[in-house]
């Protein structure tokens, strides 16, 4: 068995540079076989304050850029991102645990998405009234909000902080990032490296440290105007009601349960292939990722079979391993909180066809958090699958008689993130796309999310967007300007 070196980092970047926190050390360990490699001193209340502040120093510089100049400085600090993937992917996988080709899409994506609004910063057009009254126009001016947090998950550690820091740089705002406690690594590099190829001082900080206590700072924090979050709807719901003092704006990307509905007439095939992908993708640590599966009765046993065979041939493995296809989960706690979920629910019914159990065998190292790919069918409606989030490699189906009661089902939830639906009916697809309550409806195609497309959860799953032109909205406050030429 591999022994891991111990590396220690000084924790956040701040103004360019490294900065000493003062906080409690953070251990980073690698999923794969469950070893501490490296150890992140914490921020402390004072740690953020000083980044905040830093922050807060760079905005007036950074926010009266043209916002052309703005997105050709993030340009180019994002090409010297991107000169330095091969070192940055296997950070990820080692401090995550998902496998060495995910971590280059999900990096390859927080790159793309960075230039996505590097391009829409040529593009930006605003709204014009002429003649409110003779020789009256009225327009409307978008200003930046000011400092931005941008408290981050680690499951995608990359790209749901580029979801924030694109629109927030572009429109002329600063940003303070806190990486999850388990996930500092790669984020902090990326905050270097973006400082390396040009961003100026202070636009960009990144501080590091547990939720509770630097997370929770810098939501406090009177600088700071908007918190953009990704996480869970109960950490969420805090983060809302602390940021009602002073009225601080805020976007919120939550949990969610999302259902995919197979129709009788769907191309089968290709819909169980997008159920395994969509499942077991990421371990199935995705916010949007098929979490319930609801299927015609009639070609239900066809879909079933394929999806379990998919199942059962995936080669669970250490994230850098050569063929893995899927890596660990990310910690032990994620690993044992699945496993009861699943046994919970078997509790009360349904019959478990693949999985179940954590990963064993000569390739897996008794300590790494894996846990096989598992399909349970018809469990009841109230089980833990069917009404909490299932955050991992389980994938629960039901039989449904027709679209109406699938509709139903997958309406029955807190959640409201993301669906599919799988049909060669027209009609069909307009009725699910029209009924589910989700921020996202995909028909006959994966889960995969665009940029050029506004994304955020309904009901319990969030509020505000991100992607699309539309996420620059929430990173803006708009002033109605009124013009007199005096005629
Ligand atoms: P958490 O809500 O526990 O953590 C998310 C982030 O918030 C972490 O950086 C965490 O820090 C921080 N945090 C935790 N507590 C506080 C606090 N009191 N104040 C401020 N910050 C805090 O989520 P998980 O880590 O469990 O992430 C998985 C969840 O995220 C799932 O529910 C998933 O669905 C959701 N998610 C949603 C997405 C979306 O776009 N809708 C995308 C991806 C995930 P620390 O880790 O140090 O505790």
């Amino acid at each position: 068995m591999s022994t891991e070196t111990l590396t220690s980092y000084a924790g956040s970047f701040i103004a360019g540079a490294e900065h000493a926190n003062g906080g409690a050390p953070l251990a980073v360990t690698n999923p794969a076989n469950g070893q501490v490699f490296a150890s992140v001193a914490g921020a402390s209340a004072a740690d953020v304050d000083l980044a905040v502040r830093a922050a807060a120093d760079s905005l007036p510089a950074w926010s009266s850029l043209a916002v052309s100049r703005r997105g050709a400085v993030l340009a180019r600090a994002c090409r010297h991102v991107e000169d330095h993937l091969d070192e940055l992917i296997p950070l990820l996988t080692r401090e995550q645990g998902k496998t060495l080709r995910d971590s280059r899409i999900e990096l390859t994506k927080a790159v793309d998405t960075l230039m996505h609004y590097v391009g829409l910063s040529k593009a930006l057009r605003g709204a014009h009234t002429p003649g409110l009254d003779p020789g009256v126009d009225g327009y409307v001016l978008r200003r930046p909000l000011g400092v931005v947090g941008a408290i981050v998950p680690w499951n995608f550690p990359t790209t749901l902080l580029s979801n924030k820091l694109a629109p927030a740089l572009i429109a002329g705002n600063t940003v303070v990032a806190k990486p999850a406690g388990t996930t500092p690594l790669t984020t902090l590099r990326f905050a270097e490296l973006l400082s390396e190829g040009g961003l100026p001082d202070g636009v960009f900080n990144v501080v590091t440290g547990s939720g509770g206590e630097a997370g929770d700072a810098l939501v406090r924090h009177p600088l700071i105007r908007k918190i953009a979050f990704t996480g869970s709807t109960p950490v969420g719901e805090r983060i809302m009601a602390l940021c009602a003092t002073g009225v601080k704006r805020v976007t919120l990307e939550l949990g969610g349960s999302d259902p995919m509905i197979i129709c009788d007439d769907a191309d089968l095939l290709a819909a169980a292939s997008a159920a395994s992908m969509g499942r077991f993708y990421n371990c199935g640590q995705a916010c949007l990722a098929i979490k319930r599966l609801y299927v015609f009765e009639s070609v239900a046993d066809e879909v079933i079979d394929a999806i379990v065979g998919k199942a059962r041939r995936l080669k669970v493995g250490p994230g850098d391993a050569e063929g893995t296809q899927m890596g660990p989960m990310h910690t032990a706690g994620g690993r044992d909180e699945l496993a009861g979920q699943v046994s919970r629910t078997l509790a009360t019914g349904g019959s478990l066809l693949v999985g179940g159990e954590p990963g064993c065998g000569p390739d897996l190292a008794a300590d790494g958090f894996f846990y096989m790919p598992t399909v349970v069918v018809d469990p009841p409606h109230d089980s833990p699958m069917a009404v909490e989030e299932v955050f991992g490699p389980a994938l629960p189906i039901w039989r449904v008689r027709d679209l109406d009661e699938a509709i139903a089902r997958a309406n029955a939830s807190i959640f409201g993130l993301g669906s599919s639906v799988w049909t060669r009916d027209l009609g069909r697809a307009r009725k699910a796309a029209e009924r589910i309550e989700a921020g996202y409806t995909w028909i006959n195609s994966r889960t995969k999310v665009y940029d050029e497309l506004p994304f955020g959860g309904w009901k319990s799953s969030g509020y505000g967007k991100e992607h699309g032109e539309e996420a620059l909205d929430y990173y803006t406050e708009s002033k109605s300007v009124v013009v007199s030429s005096g005629a």
